[in-house]
This record gives C-alpha cells, structure tokens and sequence, in this order.
C-alpha cells in the first residue's frame, strides 16, 4: 500500500465540479487581481472567524511581513517568537531588520512557553509572534496579558490553525493580526500560494489594505511603501468552494487523530496533546519516538508509508540566523522535539483500512 502525506487529487474529486466552474467564470470575467471574487472570500473568512475584517495577501508569508510592516517594525527591534515553527515566521522578522528572539515551546504542544516570554523581553521589544503550530492554538490568554502590560503588539501565526478555537475564540482572532496560509497543505487549501491577514483594529486594516497594494492612496499617490501582496482571485475562486468544506474536513481530521490515539494507547507512541481549553484542526497528527525516530520514517517508507519531520533543526540553529548568536542549548525543548517527533499521514480522506496499515506498521517497531 501507498499513502502519502496528503492526498489532493482525493479532494479535488470531491469538488470538481463546483471547482472547474467557479474556476471559468473567473476566466471569464477576466478579473485577475483583486474584485469582487477575492472581496467575497474575504468576507466569507471574516464571517466564518466571527465577525473580523480580513484582507485576502498573496501568501501566509507576505501576510507576515505586511503585519510587521504595517505595525511600523524594522530595524533595531525585537520581535519574540518560537524557534520550533515554519521558517517562515522568523524569516520575515529578519526581513523587516529586526531581531528574532527565540523563546522555547511548551513539551505537551510544543508551541510558545509564555512563563518564559517576560525574561526575554528587553526596551527593544515590539511585539510578540506565538504560532499556533500543528492546528492547536497557543495559550493565548497568558502572551496577551504579557503583551498588553508591556506594550507589545500581538502578531498569531495561524497558517496551520483556521478554524481552531481557544476557550471558544476562533484562531487568528485574539491578538492585534492573526495570519493565515492558503499553501497547498494547509487545512484551506488553494491552488498555489495565497494567505489572509485578519484583524479588528480599522486603522490597522486600513494600513495594511494600502500597504498590500504599495502603500497606495489614492491611484498612482503613495503615502507609504508597501509591496504587492496581492491575492490572485483564481485563487480566491478556488478557496470560496472550499471554504464551507473546511470543517468537515477538520472534523475527519480529528477523527483520524482519534483512531490512532486509541491504537497507540498503551505503546510507547508518544501520542499528540491538545489542551482542554483546545479546538485543534489537526493540521499534523505528530507522534513523539523515545528512540530510533529516522530508522522508523525509514521503515515506514519502504512499507510506501509517508511521513514528515516537522522541524528538524529549531530556527536558534539556523546557519541564516548565526549572526543572532543562538546556541545548542538555548532551547532545549524544541531541540528535543526536533529529534524524537514525527508527522504522519492525517489527512481527512484517509480510509480505515489505511489508518490501521499505518498504525499497525508502527506498533510493529515500537
Ligand atoms: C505555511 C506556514 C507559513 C507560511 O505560509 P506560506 O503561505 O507558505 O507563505 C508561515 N507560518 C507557518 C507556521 C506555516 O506553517
């Protein structure tokens, strides 16, 4: 049997038809960039999150990076994060000529400690970036009372957690911009790059609306510069069809979680733990391995099994970010969880018989 990590051409069978339509009325329009097709999904997210303003970007990288620059944050700042994330994250801190400071993640979901946030908080400090990581959310309520008595901004890294909830409220929702990725193998998928930024702050949204366009005013007068963030309405055409698919999807997702948590009860599966106060999404279903993590990924694809390493090497390490004097034993969470943990297949088209092919080839080497 093969089983990759995500099955897409499953989906789209799924849709096709709804898809290929929406998709050639948007040809015939020929509005490409921004317009009404892009306008209704940003609504429709806005909605869908409860009630928030939302600004459709060309990825959830750029979405970042608009954040950033529309908070005013570049050289000379700090920005805190977690090291144990996508590249991505932290590369637009550095993009933006401020400084990355890493701060080491929780052991049960691996997304930021905020009892270790206030220690590395300095006069520099600007902001606070917690990723909501494998689709559960970071406990927000402790980073947001950190950041509101230090004055800092609150920028949610949602890419891997639409529709996730923390003691009810929806992902992306609770700091100053949460931040969403349309990339292939993101729960809310489209076809090819795309991102969101959301927020609730008007005079924010309205910056980041100019920025995404150059900074542009009025046509052809800038008052700042921004860049072209842009969202293409293909994509956007592509993402409202699947947009009332998404918790559907979600919810076999966490069904799937659900059936290998209960295969691997009682085996030395490190199985994932979402918090009570969670709505995970499960973008990754990731198991931690005391031992022998490669040989097993090893093992499992010559059985035609796909898995991933979600992230080998925490962001300290990173040869890019040498100059930020990070060292082996700054974050020694995170530098555990890069050795022992493993993604596995979750994907919601997954049938039983797969799940337990999966299951049953693990539980054979440990
Ligand atoms: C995917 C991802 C991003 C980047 O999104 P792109 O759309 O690929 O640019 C950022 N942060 C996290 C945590 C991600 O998983």
């Amino acid at each position: 049997m093969t089983i990759p990590m995500l099955d897409l051409k499953a989906q789209y069978q799924t849709i096709k038809a709804e898809i290929d339509s929406a998709v050639a009325k948007t040809i015939e329009s020929q509005i490409f960039i921004n317009g009404p097709v892009v306008e209704k999904l940003e609504e429709s997210i806005g909605k869908y999150l409860g009630g928030v303003k939302a600004l459709g970007v060309s990825s959830g990288t750029d979405a970042i990076l608009l954040a950033l620059m529309a908070m005013g944050i570049g050289e000379g700042d700090e920005v805190i994060t977690t090291p144990y994330t996508f590249f991505a994250t932290a590369g637009c801190i550095a993009r933006v000529g401020a400084r990355p400071v890493f701060v080491d993640v929780h052991t049960d979901t691996y997304n930021i400690n905020a009892d270790l946030i206030e220690k590395a908080i300095t006069p520099k400090t600007k902001a606070i970036i917690p990723v909501h990581l494998f689709g559960q959310t970071a406990a927000m309520d402790p980073i947001l009372a950190i950041a509101s008595k230090h004055g800092l901004r609150v920028i949610e890294d949602g890419a891997q957690a639409i529709g996730a909830t923390y003691k009810g409220r929806p992902a992306c929702t609770m700091g100053d911009v949460g931040t969403l990725s349309f990339f292939p193998s993101k729960n809310l998928g489209g076809f090819g790059d795309g991102g969101m930024v959301i927020t609730k702050d008007d005079t924010l949204y309205a910056k980041m609306k100019s920025m995404r366009n150059h900074g542009q005013g009025s046509q052809y007068h800038y008052d700042m510069v921004g860049g072209n963030f842009r969202l293409d309405a293909l994509q956007a055409a592509v993402l409202s069809v699947k947009l009332p698919y998404l918790e559907l999807w979600s919810a076999k997702r966490r069904r799937n979680a659900s059936f290998y948590n209960n295969r691997f009860a009682n085996s030395k599966v490190k199985t994932p733990v979402i918090r009570k106060e969670n709505l995970s999404i499960f973008n990754q279903y990731v198991i931690e391995v005391e031992d022998g993590r490669d040989a097993l990924v090893q093992k499992l694809k010559e059985k035609g099994i796909a898995t991933a390493v979600y992230y080998p090497l925490p962001l300290h390490l990173q040869k890019c970010f040498e100059s930020f004097g990070g060292k082996v034993g700054d974050c020694p969470v995170a530098e555990e969880a890069a050795k022992k943990t493993l993604a596995l297949p979750i994907y919601p088209e997954l049938t039983e018989e797969q799940l337990n092919y999966i299951a049953d080839a693990i539980l054979a080497d440990k």
